[in-house]
């Protein structure tokens, strides 16, 4: 079994400049996953100079980490956020959401990626009857006041969906695609490389010096950039995570999610498994996501530990996964593993994405696990923001304090772990 991405390890790595970075930019920007290779795409298509950071690989942190879903719809329930924000505001950020999965599906077809980007929904599993129960309670609001296109799959059609007794229902995001992220992210870096943007791996940011206005001098080990402007893209990652940037690391709390993926299974065995072959999430507290990739193997994740992604919780995470796998398709009881890792979400307090500008900075980031079309879509938004058209942020609006207590390594994990184990079990 290898300890790595299954995306990463079937693509070719992209390979950075090694050049010396130039003095001066119009744009840097920290970060090289969706966000800020979109952004300096983006960037650079509007003829603008424009430099990428990265500190580690490019589009190998949570970019090329992750479940392989492209889904459409909120991270939390439509209702609580408009009971939040209301349902003026609580629509427009679900359909933002809309937006994001066409982006990437416009982006794979205008620089013709091929990462097998695919539409086929997504299917959000009721782990318990009460949780069917509640998804009809929300179904009619949610088509009414913003995705028309959603279904609700009854008691009796969930066996047509899933061959496995413990789903009690389930609700069709529509809209929701596919894809594989390490063909994706390389053929994103690619394109924002050929557009005229100046990508550097391996070359992370030690410290931004605010010289005026938004113009920054950013220092990094290979020598400073002065920039007129600089957005951060920067994720929850293991690299450069808790180091500069302290507005950022008080209101984003980085938590692991790990995935297991199968050998390429028989494709009949699949066909009868999961014939539609879509995104699948449960609604567990601790839920499970899974989907099949192109050569027939079941990618299924989870948060199986409330611990950040390490070699050795990884493959401890891999074991609980594992276990839950063989739980929910016990006909796979025998399949080998072949590959297992673990990623870092850039969870925030309301699980919304937060993007703006602060201190002369611009940012975007706190996806919150939900984030592979949304960090895309947003760093082609943050690239108008930063050209005078603040209304290009769908996330304007939403405040965003400090979480209280939080100074960055999240020393509270395990309680909050402990907390919602005992809600995943009687909730
Ligand atoms: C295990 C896991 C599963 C997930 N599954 C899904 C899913 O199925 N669907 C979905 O929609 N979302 C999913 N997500 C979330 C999604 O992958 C992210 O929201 C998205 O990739 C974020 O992109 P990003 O560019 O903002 O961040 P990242 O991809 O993390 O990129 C940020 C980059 O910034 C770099 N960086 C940080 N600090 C510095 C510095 N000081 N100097 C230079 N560079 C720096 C990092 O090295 C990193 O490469 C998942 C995430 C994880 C971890």
């Amino acid at each position: 079994m290898k300890l790595e991405s299954f995306w990463t390890d079937t693509t070719p790595a992209f390979e950075g400049r090694t050049d010396a970075l130039p003095a001066k930019a119009d744009v840097v920007v920290v970060g090289g996953g969706f966000t800020g290779l979109s952004a300096a795409r983006t960037l650079a298509l509007r003829g603008a100079s424009v430099v990428v950071l990265e500190a580690g690989a490019v589009a190998a942190e949570a970019s090329g980490r992750n479940g392989g879903h492209v889904n459409n719809g909120l991270a939390v329930d439509y209702a609580t956020v408009a009971a939040r924000v209301g349902p003026e505001r609580a629509a427009a950020w679900y359909r933002a959401y809309d937006d994001a999965v066409d982006t990437v599906e416009r982006i794979v077809r205008e620089e013709a990626i091929q990462c097998d980007f695919h539409r086929r929904g997504k299917l959000k599993l009721a782990s318990r009857p009460a949780h069917y129960d509640a998804l009809v309670m929300g179904f009619e609001r949610l088509r009414r006041e913003a995705d028309p296109q959603v279904e609700l799959i009854s008691p009796q059609r969930i066996r047509d969906e899933i061959s496995c007794d413990r789903f009690a229902g389930g609700l069709l995001f529509k809209k929701s695609a596919q894809m594989h992220m390490g063909q994706f992210g390389r053929g994103l870096a690619e394109a924002a490389a050929r557009r005229g943007a100046q990508i550097y791996d391996h070359t992370q940011v030690e410290r931004l010096e605010r010289l005026h206005g938004h113009a920054h001098r950013v220092h990094t080990r290979r020598g400073a950039i002065d920039a007129d402007q600089v957005l951060l893209a920067t994720g929850a990652t293991r690299l450069g995570a808790y180091s500069s940037f302290s507005f950022w690391r008080r209101r984003i709390v980085p938590i692991g999610s790990f995935i297991i993926v199968t050998e390429p299974l028989d494709p009949n065995a699949l066909q009868a498994l999961l014939p539609q072959r879509r995104t699948y999430t449960t609604t567990d507290t601790l839920h499970n996501y899974f989907r099949i990739t192109p050569d027939h193997r079941l990618v299924f994740g989870g948060r199986a530990r409330f611990a950040l992604s390490s070699p050795r919780s990884d493959a401890k995470s891999g074991e609980v996964l594992r276990e839950q796998l063989v739980a929910m398709f016990p006909q796979l009881r025998d399949v080998r593993i072949d590959y297992c890792w673990g990623g870092i979400v850039d969870m925030t307090q309301d699980r919304l994405p937060h993007a703006g500008e602060k201190d002369g900075l611009f940012y975007s980031m706190g996806y919150s696990g939900h984030g592979t079309q949304m960090s895309v879509h947003m760093g082609e938004c943050m690239a108008r923001v930063l050209a005078g058209d603040v209304a290009a942020n769908p996330w304007r609006d939403n405040p965003w304090p400090a979480i209280p207590g939080h100074f960055g390594p999240p020393w509270f994990l395990p309680a909050v772990g402990l907390y919602y184990q005992v809600k995943n079990k009687f909730a």
